[in-house]
């Protein structure tokens, strides 16, 4: 279920971060950094190695001061520039990219470790609760080291649940997992989360990861949240090259913009999305690039349309061919994989797109 941020009011929103930099020394790390999420929202923060992604979290979870800005939470100012709550006070889960997870206890007394202040019995009566809503009812008496490295994950986002934190933070969770894995678990622990309606954010830099776990998704790139919006926006919507690229693939074809506003490309004309004209204003004449997704190009044996395949990935359901048009630019075309193509070869394609998103 997507929601969109154009409908929260300043009333609804629950974690606010607030215009904040964030600099080590002089360097200015984060620049400017504004989103909200209501609460019961997962939130990801999708971006390259080495953006920020983990200072930011850490600013959040009280870690880490910012230089600018502000961070609030269910209405409490968390860290100015000026004041920072002590990390301690914030009521903030956090699960790691490395479990983390105490090797000397076991399943029921890890998830249990946090639940200090509440009577021997119900600390109990939760921690076996969350076992079971993890689903590794029956492990309780386990050892971390017994167990697979999805299985720990789970325990660890059930330690991190089990003092009902106001906010949990989740850094790269899946990163140490088999690919394979990745997926399925981020769906498992999306459910986990939403059973708790837990307010929760997510940084990665795997997008499969985001576009299985968010609610909405930002993505950060040099020091800037270039877009905050649904996995759908973000997708088929986005604000600049670098989201396109980034999420997702796709090629840019050459376009010129017509007299009534649409968009003429060697595959014919195209409306422009609407949240794409109100982003970026353009005027007859001007040369622009077109975003073409994968899923856009349509093979079909009886289409007059036709491009040489250049290259071919064998994806198991289906090819991804690189297309190649007769004036030298190149589609990518997901097809279904029992249309076996050859390198060289000529295949029909057709087009299957509402609207265009230009830059
Ligand atoms: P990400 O989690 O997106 O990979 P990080 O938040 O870990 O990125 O790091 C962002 C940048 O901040 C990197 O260039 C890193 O070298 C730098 N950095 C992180 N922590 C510190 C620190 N304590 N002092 C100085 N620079 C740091
Ligand atoms: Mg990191």
């Amino acid at each position: 279920m997507l929601k969109s941020t154009s409908a929260s009011t300043a009333t609804d929103h629950y974690l606010s971060v607030d215009n904040v930099s964030i600099q080590f020394d002089q360097a200015e790390i984060l620049a400017n950094i504004s989103f909200d999420l209501q609460r019961g929202d997962i939130g990801v923060l999708l971006g390259p190695s080495g953006c920020g992604k983990t200072t930011l979290l850490r600013s959040i979870a009280g870690f880490e001061s910012i230089s600018a800005g502000a961070i609030r939470l269910g209405g409490n100012t968390l860290s100015t520039a000026k004041k920072m709550q002590p990390a301690e006070q914030r009521h903030i889960g956090m699960v790691f990219q490395d479990y983390a997870l105490f090797p000397h206890l076991n399943v029921l007394d890890n998830i249990s470790f946090g639940l200090f202040r509440l009577p021997k019995g119900q600390a109990k009566k939760r921690a076996e609760e969350l076992v079971s809503q993890i689903g590794l009812s029956g492990k309780e008496q386990v050892m971390p080291h017994e167990l697979s490295g999805g299985e720990q994950q789970r325990v660890a986002l059930a330690r991190a649940l089990a003092p009902e934190p106001q906010l949990l933070l989740l850094d790269e969770p899946f990163s140490n997992l088999d690919v394979d894995l990745r997926e399925s678990l981020s769906r498992e622990v999306r459910e986990i989360i939403k059973q708790s309606n837990t307010t929760a954010l997510m940084v990665t830099h795997d997008q499969h990861e985001a576009f299985a776990i968010a609610d909405l998704i930002g993505v950060i790139h040099a020091r800037k949240l270039e877009q905050w919006g649904s996995a759908y926006s973000i997708y088929h919507q986005p604000n600049n090259a670098f989201v396109a690229d980034f999420v997702g693939q796709g090629v840019f074809l050459d376009g010129d913009i017509l007299a009534d506003g649409k968009v003429a490309t060697t595959l014919g004309s195209f409306e422009r999305d609407p949240e794409n004209v109100r982003q970026h204003q353009v005027s007859p004449g001007d040369k622009v690039k077109v975003l073409l997704r994968p899923d856009d190009i349509i093979h079909d044996d009886n289409s007059s349309l036709t491009a040489r395949v250049t290259t071919r990935y064998f994806r198991g359901a289906e090819f991804l061919y690189t297309l190649q048009l007769a004036n030298g630019e190149e589609l990518l075309a997901l097809v279904p994989s029992h249309h076996d193509h050859a390198i060289n070869e000529l295949i029909g394609i057709r087009l299957e797109i509402d609207h265009v998103v230009v830059f």
